[in-house]
């Protein structure tokens, strides 16, 4: 059993950056320049963007944070990503999830122009990524992609169960999965709550992702010998004898599970790694695809 180390790859991909972003600073006089939008006090949020930011600085991006109170309305969330829209110092945007209750998040992410949108979540960027044309794909699925590339993982003819559908993980990795590239070629099984026979379906696959945010949901029994588990979920489980008060919970059962896969991401440190160097990728592509700056 192998662990697909989220560190290891995730610092591979920020080395490689760093060097290009150093080049291409020099040449253009301009470095690539991320905006983050933080409506709310979401203490898991707060974690999220200070990471991204601090990431930024490590290969280095600009950042900029824009912080906006739970109260806000639509119609002022729109003007502040209007602005950004609109400024060219600004090369990515990205507007933290979830949104207060009272903000419609298809709304507010249809608002980010496509060019900027490093997550990958405007319809546009979706539509593209469905039908293999070049777009922002949406970080975590990227991330994951990058590390089966690192690890050089065969994937080809493989058979890939991905557990949870939605548009931010789920159903874009069952696109990249399936498609005619490398990583990619899998015959791709998308599950959700309503599936049925879940347990037989996963113990056909030759990689299970697990993306449903359920605390060691994924047994041993669910996997056959050899599999290849990519664990994404993430949850704050309360742990009064950490410093934080909480500790982070993947869909995984780890303990069980490991030994019987070929690889396998731990939580923390696999997938979520992965996401922050997936959207560092998106902000350096954006920065690149704008006129002048190559
Ligand atoms: P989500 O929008 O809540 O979607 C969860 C999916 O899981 C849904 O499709 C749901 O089915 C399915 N599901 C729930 N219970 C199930 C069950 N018992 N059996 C089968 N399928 C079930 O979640 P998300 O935003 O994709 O996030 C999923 C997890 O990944 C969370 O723990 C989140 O924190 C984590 N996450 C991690 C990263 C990272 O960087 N590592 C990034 C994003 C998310 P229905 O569609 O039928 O409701």
């Amino acid at each position: 059993m192998k662990i697909l180390d989220g560190k290891i790859v995730s610092q591979a991909v920020k080395d490689r950056l760093k060097e290009e972003v150093n080049i291409l600073n020099k040449k253009n006089n301009r470095t690539p320049h991320l905006a983050a939008v933080l409506t709310g006090n979401n203490g898991a949020s707060e974690t999220y963007v200070s990471n991204k930011i601090k990431s930024c600085a490590e290969v280095g991006f600009k950042s900029t944070l824009i912080r906006h109170n739970d109260s806000i309305n639509e119609e002022r969330l729109a003007i502040s990503i209007n602005e950004l829209n609109d400024n060219d110092e600004i090369d990515g945007i990205l507007v933290q999830l979830p949104l207060p209750e009272h903000l419609n998040e298809e709304k507010i992410l249809g608002l980010i122009r496509p060019d900027k949108d490093v997550d990958g979540f405007h319809p546009v960027n979706a539509g593209k990524l469905m039908l293999g044309l070049p777009a922002f794909i949406p970080a975590t699925p990227y991330g994951i992609m990058l590390m089966l590339e690192h690890y050089k993982i065969e994937t080809e003819g493989k058979h890939a169960v991905i557990i949870g559908r939605s548009n931010i993980v789920g159903r874009p990795l069952s696109v990249l999965l399936s498609r005619n590239s490398n990583p990619g070629n899998c015959t791709v099984t998308l599950c959700h709550s309503k599936t049925k026979n879940l347990e037989d379906i996963c113990r056909e696959a030759d990689i299970i992702v697990t993306a449903l945010g359920r605390v060691s949901f994924l047994k041993a029994a669910f996997v056959k010998q050899n599999a290849i588990v990519i664990d994404v979920g993430i949850t704050r489980v309360i742990d009064h004898s950490r410093k934080a008060g909480y500790v982070l919970k993947g869909d995984v059962d780890f303990e069980n599970v490991a030994p019987r896969c070929s690889y396998i991401t731990p939580v923390p440190g696999g997938v979520g790694l992965m996401t922050i160097a997936a959207l560092l990728m998106n902000t350096l592509k954006a920065y690149k695809d704008r006129k002048g700056f190559v």
